[in-house]
């Protein structure tokens, strides 16, 4: 039987790029979305077509409610959840502090840590190994930004970041003795759809800072996504990989 892992944001970007190279290293993987179903669908497709093994399971990280659903159907489908992914994300609102709607920062809140921190206690309570687990990792996609702090773009969307490298470092430590590794990659400016709600022509007005001088793409992230994930990196945990091009 393959080990499991659970991608979150799968349909699209970086958590479909690395839904499809963990497929290829041998993972079956359970791919969830909030709305893109056509894409989430032909991720899986993808998969199927070359003999891997996927599942795809619709719900909104920030809703507990669908992040027990999202464990159930992975787990009874594919079996325990080996690894997880915590992908999904959004950017929230663009622009200068001063203009902060406090809604939008609480949903961004929600689906960027409370999300994070639903989908890892789900993972841990199957993985841990002193109540029959049999340990697992668990890979968050954190961001450069959390370092660099988005002025004048993306302050709340750095500083949701920034939780989540504290969680990762913080939880690294308290399951290291269950059996768990828990690690993180920050991406730098990758080539996604990510930057579309800014406004038109970001990557271009970023490149300049960008010591390799190009774009990242999905693919590059998902490398050290799936390595972070894979007994290749046993030993190690509270790790940051900057998948950045220097920036
Ligand atoms: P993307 O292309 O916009 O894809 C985002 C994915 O997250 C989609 O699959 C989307 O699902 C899913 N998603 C969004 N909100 C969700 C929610 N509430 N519940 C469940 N799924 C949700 O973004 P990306 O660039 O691949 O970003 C992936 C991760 O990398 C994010 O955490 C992002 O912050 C991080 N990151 C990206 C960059 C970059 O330059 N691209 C840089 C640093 C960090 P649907 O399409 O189905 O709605």
């Amino acid at each position: 039987m393959a080990d499991v892992m659970l991608v979150t944001g799968a349909s699209r970007g970086i958590g479909a790029a690395t839904a499809l190279l963990a497929a290829r290293r041998g993972w079956a993987v359970g791919i969830g979305y909030r709305s893109a179903t056509a894409e989430a669908e032909a991720v899986v497709r993808t998969i199927r077509d070359a003999g891997g093994t996927a599942m795809v399971v619709r719900g909104d990280v920030a809703d507990e409610a669908d992040v027990m659903r999202l464990f159930d159907t992975v787990t009874t489908e594919l079996g325990p959840v080996r690894s997880l992914v915590n992908n999904a994300g959004s950017v929230g609102q663009y622009g200068p502090a001063a203009d902060l709607r406090v809604d939008e920062l609480r949903r961004l809140l929600d689906v960027n840590v409370v999300g994070a921190f639903a989908c890892a206690r789900e993972a841990i309570r199957q993985m841990r190994t002193d109540a029959g687990g049999t340990g697992g990792t668990i890979v968050n996609v954190s961001s450069r930004a959390a370092v660099l702090g988005g002025p004048g773009e993306w302050v709340t969307y750095a500083a949701s970041k920034g939780a989540i490298d504290a969680m990762t470092v913080g939880l690294s430590k308290e399951l290291a003795p269950l059996g768990i590794r828990v690690n993180a990659v920050r991406p730098g400016l990758i080539d996604t759809d990510i930057h579309d709600a800014a406004p038109p022509g970001r990557i271009g007005r970023l490149l300049p800072n960008v010591p390799m001088a190009r774009v990242g793409t999905a693919d590059e992230v998902a490398e050290a996504i799936v390595w972070l994930a894979s007994e290749a990196s046993s030993y190690v945990t509270g790790g940051f990989i900057d998948v950045g091009g220097g920036r």
